[in-house]
C-alpha cells in the first residue's frame, strides 16, 4: 500500500443546494481524521436546475480538493456515479449520496477495511429510517432480487461503499447502459466486504428518486442481471398448456364413452379468456423489458455527457 494513498469520493449531486454545505463540512472533518491519505471530493451535478453548481464552484474555489463533473442535463443517479467513476484515477475510491444518509463517518471505516485487503467494500445498512410504502418497496426488491439473481446482493446494501483502483478498472469496463451499480459490483468478484453502519433519513430536500424511478432501478436490478422471467414464462405456459390438455383428455373420453359433459357457463369462458389474454400481455410486457433493454445496448449511446469539468486535470478547467 503506498504511504499516502490516494482517495477519491464520488457524489452525485441533482439539487442538493440545502445539503452541499453541511455535506462539506463533515467530509472535511471526516476525512482529516483519516491518516495517510490525500482526499479529493469529486461531486458529479446530475443536471441541477438550483444553486448546487455555484456552491460546489464555490467550495472549489476556496479548497480545490471539492472538484466538479458537470453533465449537460439529468442522465439518473446511476449514471452519474458511472461519470464520476470515469473521471477517477484514485488508489480507492468512494460512491456516496449527497443527501447526508450515507454518513461521512463511515468513510473512515471503509478505509480501513481497504487497508485490510478488501477491493469491494460494501457499507451495509444495519438500520434504515424510511418508512410505510417506501420501505415496503425497498424490502421487496430486495426479497425478489435475492431470488431472481445469480450474483446476489446483500439486502440493505446501496451504492454507498469502497472500491479499489482494480475494481473501478473492472467496473468502468462494464459498458451497459441500464446501470444496475450494487448488481455490477457483486458480479466483478475481488475480495468483498461488509462494513457496516446506521443509515439516517435525509438531511433535507425531497427525495430526488422518485417512485418512479426507484420502479425503474429496481426493474434493472431485475432484468439485467437475471433471465429467470422469461423461463418462469416458459414454465408457466407448459403448466397451463398441461391443465388445458388435461381438461380436453376428460371432455373427449366422457363423450366418447357417452357420459354427459357438463356445459361451461359463460361467466367462467369470459374470465377465462380474460385471466389468459392478460396472462399474455404480461408475457409480451416481460419480452419487452428485454427486448427495450436491447435496443438501449444496439444504440450505444453514451452513458452521460460531460458539459465541463473543473478540478481534475490539465485539459480541464
Ligand atoms: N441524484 C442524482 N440524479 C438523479 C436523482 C438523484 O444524481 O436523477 C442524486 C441525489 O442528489 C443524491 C443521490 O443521487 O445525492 C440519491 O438520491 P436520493 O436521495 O433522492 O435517492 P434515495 O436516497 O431515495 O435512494
Ligand atoms: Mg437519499
Amino acid at each position: 500500500m503506498p504511504e499516502h494513498a490516494r482517495l477519491d469520493i464520488v457524489i452525485p449531486i441533482y439539487q442538493e443546494q440545502e445539503n452541499l454545505p453541511e455535506l462539506r463540512r463533515q467530509l472535511a472533518e471526516s476525512c482529516a481524521q483519516i491518516e495517510g491519505v490525500d482526499w479529493r471530493v469529486i461531486y458529479v451535478n446530475d443536471g441541477s436546475k438550483d444553486n448546487s453548481v455555484p456552491i460546489i464552484l464555490q467550495q472549489h474555489q476556496e479548497d480545490p480538493r471539492f472538484t466538479l463533473v458537470d453533465l449537460s442535463r439529468n442522465f439518473g443517479h446511476q449514471a452519474a456515479i458511472s461519470a464520476g467513476l470515469r473521471h477517477t484515477d484514485a488508489d480507492a475510491v468512494i460512491i456516496m449520496d449527497g443527501d447526508l444518509q450515507d454518513p461521512p463517518e463511515v468513510i473512515a471505516d471503509l478505509v480501513a477495511c481497504w487497508r485490510e485487503g478488501g477491493q469491494v467494500v460494501r457499507a451495509q445498512r444495519r438500520t434504515r429510517q424510511e418508512r410505510g410504502l417506501r420501505r415496503l418497496g425497498f424490502d421487496a426488491f430486495h426479497k425478489v432480487f435475492a431470488w431472481v439473481s445469480d450474483f446476489p446482493i446483500p439486502s440493505n446494501t446501496g451504492v454507498f461503499g469502497l472500491l479499489d483502483r482494480q475494481a473501478v478498472e473492472q467496473l468502468n469496463l462494464l459498458d451497459e447502459r441500464n446501470r444496475f451499480i450494487p448488481g455490477l459490483r457483486a458480479w466483478i468478484g475481488f475480495d468483498q466486504r461488509t462494513v457496516y453502519y446506521d443509515r439516517l433519513d435525509r438531511a433535507a430536500g425531497d427525495p430526488k428518486q422518485t417512485l418512479r424511478r426507484l420502479i425503474r432501478y429496481a426493474m434493472d436490478g431485475v432484468f439485467s442481471f437475471s433471465y429467470k422471467p422469461l423461463r418462469l414464462m416458459t414454465y408457466s405456459g407448459v403448466c397451463i398448456s398441461a391443465v388445458g390438455f388435461t381438461i380436453a383428455s376428460v371432455f373427449i373420453f366422457k363423450r366418447l364413452f357417452g357420459f354427459e359433459v357438463a356445459q361451461i357457463g359463460f361467466t367462467t369462458l369470459v374470465t377465462l379468456i380474460l385471466i389468459m389474454g392478460g396472462a399474455q400481455l404480461v408475457a409480451l410486457g416481460l419480452i419487452g423489458e428485454y427486448l427495450g433493454r436491447i435496443y438501449d445496448e444496439v444504440k450505444q449511446r453514451p452513458l452521460f455527457v460531460v458539459r465541463r469539468a473543473y478540478g481534475l486535470g490539465k485539459d480541464t478547467h
